[in-house]
C-alpha cells in the first residue's frame, strides 16, 4: 500500500520553515508582551506593504475580519449584504454576526464566483421585502478573482460597498492588481491551510480608508481609542503576538509558495489534457490564480474520488453542501432570483486535488499519473 497523499498538509508548511518559525515564536514569547504589540504592528505594516497599498488591521480570524469591516461601515441591522452560497459558511456567518441580512446569489458555473449579472440585477431592482442592500461581499474562491469589472461598476452606480473576501486569494491578481486592493475593504483569513497560514487562528482586514481602519482598530478591542475608555461599542477580536510573529515568517515565503502551487497546477493541467477524461479548471483571463484549491468538476465525482483514494490520493470537497441548503440557513436566508441553481449543481460535482507548496515532485507525479489513468 502506497502512502496516502493528503489533500492539504499544514504540518508540512511548519516543518519546511521550522527554524525560522521557532525563532520567531521564541522572540514573541521572550518579549513579555502577548497581544497587540510590536509583532502585530510589524506584520500589519509588512502585509500592507506586500499588498502595495492600504492599511492592514490584524484580528482574530477571517470571519471576524469581514464582520469588523461591516461594523466599521455601520452596516448591520436594517441592511442587506449580498454574497454567494457557494463559499465557506464563514462569509455568511460574518454578515449575520454584524446583524445584517445575507442575500445569497448564484455563481458562474466555470469560475465558481458570483454571477455579476445577478448582482447587477438585484442592485438595480432589489427583491421586495428586504432591507436596502448596502454591501456586496464577493468571494475570490479557490484562489481566483471574481469577474470584478461589472461588479465594481454596479456597486459604484448604486452606492453599495464592494467588500472582497480574500480568505483564499492571498497574492492573486485581477488586471495586474492584487486582490484585496480593489474594493472598499478586504478580509483575509490566516487559518493554517490558507495560502498564508498561521499555526492557529488569525485574520486581517485591509482598506485604503485610514479613518475606517482606525475605527475598526478600536472596535476590535472593546471600542477603545484610549485604554479603558470605549469610544464606541466594540468586540474582542485581536491577533496575538505569537501568530503575528509566525505570519511575518510565512509572508516572506508566500510568493514562492504561490509559485509552487502554480507549478503543481500546470502539471495537473498537462496530465488531465493527456488523460482526456476531465477538463482542467477554467482560468479567468487577465487574472493570476494562486490555487488555494485545484478543483475538478465531474458528474462522476463519487467514482473518481474512490478511484483516487485507491491510488493513495486524498481529495476534498469545497463545499459539499451550499450554505442555502444547510440546516442553519435553509428556508430562512433569502436567495437571489436565480435561486442558486448553479450553486447546487456545482456542490454535487466539485472535487479538490492535493494542493500545498511542500508537495514533493514525486507526490505531484503520482497525482499526475493517476489523472492520466482516469481516462481508462
Ligand atoms: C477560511 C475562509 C473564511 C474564514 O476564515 P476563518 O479564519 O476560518 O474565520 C472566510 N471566507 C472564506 C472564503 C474562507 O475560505
Amino acid at each position: 500500500m502506497t502512502e496516502m497523499i493528503p489533500q492539504a498538509d499544514p504540518g508540512a508548511g511548519y516543518r519546511a520553515q521550522k527554524a525560522e518559525i521557532d525563532a520567531a515564536v521564541a522572540r514573541a514569547l521572550s518579549s513579555g508582551w502577548y497581544i497587540l504589540g510590536k509583532e502585530g504592528e510589524a506584520f500589519e505594516r509588512e502585509f500592507a506593504a506586500w499588498l502595495g497599498q492600504g492599511r492592514a488591521v490584524g484580528c482574530a480570524n477571517g470571519t471576524d475580519a469581514l464582520a469588523l469591516i461591516l461594523r466599521g461601515l455601520g452596516i448591520g441591522e436594517g441592511s442587506t449584504v449580498a454574497t454567494v452560497s457557494h463559499t465557506a459558511v464563514a462569509t455568511v456567518a460574518a454578515i449575520e454576526m454584524a446583524g445584517a441580512m445575507p442575500l445569497l446569489l448564484d455563481i458562474e458555473p466555470d469560475h465558481y464566483t458570483m454571477d455579476p449579472d445577478e448582482l447587477t440585477a438585484v442592485l438595480e431592482d432589489p427583491p421586495p421585502g428586504l432591507p436596502p442592500i448596502r454591501a456586496a461581499i464577493v468571494v475570490h474562491l479557490y484562489g481566483q478573482a471574481c469577474d470584478l469589472g461589472p461588479m465594481l461598476a454596479a456597486c459604484e452606480r448604486n452606492g453599495v460597498a464592494l467588500i472582497e473576501d480574500c480568505a483564499q486569494a492571498h497574492g492573486a491578481t485581477w488586471q495586474g492588481r492584487k486582490l484585496g486592493t480593489l474594493g472598499r475593504a478586504a478580509g483575509f483569513s490566516f487559518y493554517p491551510t490558507k495560502n498564508l497560514g498561521a499555526l492557529g487562528d488569525g485574520g486581517a482586514l485591509v482598506t485604503e480608508d485610514w479613518e475606517l481602519a482606525e475605527r475598526i482598530a478600536a472596535i476590535r478591542q472593546y471600542g477603545w481609542q484610549e485604554r479603558y475608555v470605549s469610544a464606541m461599542v466594540g468586540v474582542n477580536s485581536r491577533l496575538d503576538e505569537v501568530q503575528a510573529a509566525i505570519l511575518r515568517v510565512r509572508l516572506a515565503h508566500l510568493d514562492a509558495g504561490n509559485a509552487r502551487r502554480r507549478e503543481i497546477a500546470a502539471a495537473y493541467d498537462a496530465a488531465l489534457a493527456e488523460g482526456g477524461a476531465i477538463a482542467a479548471p477554467a482560468r479567468r483571463e487577465g487574472c493570476e490564480h494562486v490555487f488555494h484549491q485545484y478543483v475538478l468538476r465531474t458528474p462522476e465525482r463519487a467514482a473518481v474520488q474512490a478511484r483516487l483514494r485507491e491510488l493513495g490520493i486524498g481529495t476534498g470537497i469545497h463545499y459539499p453542501v451550499p450554505v442555502h441548503l444547510q440546516p442553519a440557513y435553509k428556508d430562512r436566508v433569502p436567495l437571489g432570483p436565480a435561486g442558486c441553481a448553479e450553486t447546487a449543481r456545482a456542490a454535487q460535482e466539485v472535487l479538490s486535488l492535493p494542493m500545498f507548496p511542500e508537495m514533493t515532485d514525486a507526490q505531484v507525479e503520482r497525482v499526475c499519473d493517476a489523472l492520466r489513468r482516469l481516462a481508462g
